[in-house]
């Protein structure tokens, strides 16, 4: 019997990166879980049965696109019909566009405010009447270290993250007294696509080769000189929902390599 055993997670972006360790971290401790996120089908559908096979749990699959609230209310549905409730939501699914501000374009700037900001807003607000019935809930956060830091050339993204920071004190708040937590993590740079693709934009942004952005830029965020990996952010999800952590809520956990403490 894993630590989450009967439980049931909702985990958004996770066909990729974070997101999929997550949902492989609750999965090991127990938990089934519903996946979400962008894909090649059948790759998806490797990584859904993946999960079942390696873990014995269910696993199912929303293609809710977190820039559409009422997709995103169908997903935490899918999630209660499927599994009979939602007791851990991750908001994880998020993008990054790299330009100076007066360049930025404004459908960008709108796209990241919606996935980055506001489907946490959705899908949290779908979310707790179930976890209040139930009288437990997690819901974790992915912010990042521009929660609490800004870099040029990301306006939106460290706007939507400073928000979601916001949003995850407002939500412990409100759900204080229902045994429902609310944090958010706040990793620093992680080896994943989303931090992969950014580096031609970040090489024009800044006129340096692929090694000065990676070196110069990125790891020179990161007192520690290392990449924080999936593995270690899941680690910190899944502490977060056993009952140990039942008392932190409202916080925001820094992993970062040390980046936020200089
Ligand atoms: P990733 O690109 O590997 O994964 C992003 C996931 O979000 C994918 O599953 C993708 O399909 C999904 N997604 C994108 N747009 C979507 C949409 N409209 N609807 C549904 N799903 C969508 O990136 P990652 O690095 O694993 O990032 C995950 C989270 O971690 C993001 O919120 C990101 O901001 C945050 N984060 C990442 C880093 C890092 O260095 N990688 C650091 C701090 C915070």
């Amino acid at each position: 019997m894993g630590s989450l055993s009967g439980k049931n997670a909702v985990v958004t972006g996770s066909t990729s990166g974070i997101g999929l360790a997550y949902a492989r971290a609750f999965a090991g401790a127990g938990a089934n879980v519903v996946i979400n996120g962008f894909g090649a089908p059948e790759d998806i559908e490797k990584e859904r049965t993946k999960i079942e096979s390696d873990f014995g749990v269910k696993a199912v699959y929303s293609p809710a696109d977190m820039t559409k609230p009422a997709e995103i209310a169908e997903m935490i549905a899918l999630g209660e019909k499927s599994f009979g409730s939602v007791d851990i939501l991750v908001n994880n699914a998020g993008i990054q566009f790299v330009s100076p501000i007066e360049e930025f374009p404004i459908e960008k700037w709108d796209q990241i405010i919606a996935i980055n900001l506001s489907s946490a807003f959705h899908a949290i607000r779908a979310a707790i009447p179930g976890m209040k019935k139930k009288g437990w809930g997690r819901i974790i956060n992915t912010a990042s270290a521009h929660s609490l830091v800004a870099s040029p050339f990301k306006s939106a993204y460290v706007s939507a993250k400073h928000g979601i920071a916001g949003l995850t004190k407002t939500v412990a708040l409100e759900v204080a007294t229902s045994k429902i937590t609310c944090n958010c993590i706040s990793p620093g740079y992680v080896w994943t696509p989303l931090v992969e693709k950014q580096i031609p934009d970040t090489m024009k942004a800044r006129n340096l080769t692929r090694d000065q952005v990676i070196n110069d830029v990125l790891l020179h965020a990161q007192p520690t000189k290392e990449f924080v990996t999936s593995e270690q952010v899941a680690a910190l999800a899944l502490f977060l929902c056993g009952d140990d952590a039942a008392q932190i809520t409202g916080t925001n956990l820094s992993i970062d390599g040390g980046w936020t403490a200089e």
